[in-house]
């Protein structure tokens, strides 16, 4: 008992306050009572991975707005979701906690009342909060719009399949809407962009940019049902569906670049701090599965992170350490001045240039899909991965700088495998303490109609367990690599 006492005293203590400040209550910002606070521009953008983004080191031309942003700002380097799929990795980024902790780890789940948000954070702090979302599963019945001034949906008109919905313009238009009129107070203005999600619909003009081979008129339209896409496909038939998937990054790369201009427009010249992220990555059968949802290997994990805050952050700077998708909320309400006694497990990122540092930390990664239970730790070196499948359980860990590519696991035999399934493990409890003392609890939301019948059109059922499984991206019938 008295172990667990001091286990529990020591795991909060470890907790980051996202702030220094000793004043457990938030000031709100009015005019006069201290500097305004930055106004706050957070773009999450669905399934984009970072290696194909220029700034990342990609060859094609598919990011030349993001680009710019990057050299404007600080770009780390390796940035990780804490899981695979859009609504948990979401609760991340707008709670600062990993997704056993947070809770909302299945699509029966959401965020509940007891669940800070950032948010409410900057909310409290004195702003206008405003909210675009292209995607069901951002949906206010999943708990996102707590905190939100104004939450809008910005798809398609029910009866279009969700994954065919293109929704960037009628963001766009929403957003610009909305920055009309503004109050004066400090912005935090959140949009999803959807169109990078599959299925991949770029405009003509802007695929005729990445390919002008149309595989003999081949349809690859329905990405996660269309037999044509598979792990024995041609090169040629790969080639234009990375084509595909690049033309919509170069759309959305243009939908970034009109929302910066917008807010800027609406802001004049104040202080502005733009976030471009997004929730997971995206797999071309790297290891054996398209799209996401379905393993934690890096390119279904990984994802941009990217903030300019001109004349106050640095500029054009490189972060190597590895980071989460839980850092960004403490980062954006410190920088708010709305950090101060908020428990979260992620960390102040200005703490790497503003002299603090960054305390180091291994990031955990998990999927929970269906009666599939993924878990994995990472470091910058050193990833371990565990599995409970259906099929049977699946342990390896991967050295990602002799095996960036993930395809050489090693086992039980290696001690640093051992000592690193010990600390995922550590890692699992620990959130499990934080959740306990937090008061969090699992809140089942009933769906809509309309959510109910959106959520339909992805793939999903409303079983009441964990996620409902796309079709193609089946975790049950991943062939996890063999140990070694
Ligand atoms: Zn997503």
């Amino acid at each position: 008992m008295r172990l667990r006492l001091t286990r529990t005293i020591m795991i909060l203590a470890s907790l980051a306050f996202a702030g220094c400040g000793e004043d457990s209550r938030l000031e709100p910002w009015q005019p006069g009572s201290g500097p305004k606070p930055p106004h706050v521009l957070l773009i999450s953008i669905d399934s984009l991975r970072p290696d194909h983004l220029g700034c990342y080191g990609y060859a094609k031309p598919t990011s030349p707005a993001i680009d710019r942003l990057a050299a404007d700002g600080v770009r780390f380097e390796v940035a990780l979701s804490t899981t695979s799929w859009t609504l948990p990795a979401h609760a991340a980024l707008f709670t600062g906690l990993f997704d056993s902790t947070h809770g909302v780890t299945g699509n029966h789940l959401a965020l509940g009342a007891e669940h800070e948000t950032l948010t409410e954070r900057l909310r409290a702090r004195g702003y206008e909060t405003i909210g675009f979302y292209g995607g069901p599963y951002l949906d206010a019945a999943f708990g996102f719009a707590q905190g939100f001034d104004h939450y809008e949906s910005c798809m398609s008109p029910i009866g279009e399949h969700a994954h065919a919905d293109v929704t960037g313009p009628r963001t766009l238009a929403a957003v610009e809407r909305r920055l009309a009129r503004l109050s004066g107070r400090p912005l935090f203005c959140f949009v999803h962009l959807w169109d990078v999600h599959y299925d991949y619909k770029p405009p003509a003009e802007t695929l005729a940019l990445f390919s002008s081979d149309d595989v003999d008129g081949l349809d690859l339209s329905g990405f996660d049902s269309n037999p044509a896409i598979h792990e024995h496909m041609s090169p040629r038939v790969r080639d234009r569906l990375i084509a595909l998937y690049d033309a919509e990054i170069r759309s959305v790369d243009a939908q970034v670049q009109r929302l910066v201009e917008l807010t800027r427009k609406a802001i004049g010249d104040e202080d502005l701090l733009i976030v471009i992220t997004a929730d997971h990555g995206e797999e071309f059968f790297e290891h054996g599965k398209k799209g996401h949802q379905s393993s934690l290997f890096e390119e279904q994990v990984r994802i941009p992170v990217i903030l300019v805050r001109r004349g106050v952050w640095p500029k054009g700077r490189s972060i190597a350490e590895p980071v989460s998708i839980t850092d960004l909320a403490p980062t954006l309400a410190a920088a708010a001045g709305a950090g101060a006694n908020w428990r979260v497990q992620g960390r102040d990122l200005a703490g790497v240039w503003s002299g603090s540092g960054l305390a180091p930390s291994a990031l955990l990664l998990e999927l929970l899909v269906d009666r599939n239970d993924w878990r994995a730790l990472r470091t910058d070196k050193e990833k371990v991965m565990r599995a409970r499948l259906e099929r049977g359980d699946w342990e390896a860990g991967y050295h990602l700088v002799r095996d960036p590519r993930e395809k050489r696991g090693a086992g039980r035999e290696e001690a640093w495998v051992v000592q690193g399934l010990e600390q995922l493990q550590e890692k699992l409890e620990d959130g499990a303490i934080v959740r306990e003392k937090l008061g969090l609890k699992p809140h089942p939301h009933s769906y809509s109609s309309e959510l109910r019948q959106r959520l339909g059109f992805l793939g999903y059922t409303d079983s009441g367990t964990n996620a409902g499984t796309k079709s193609g991206t089946d975790a049950g019938t991943m062939s996890a690599p063999a140990k070694k």
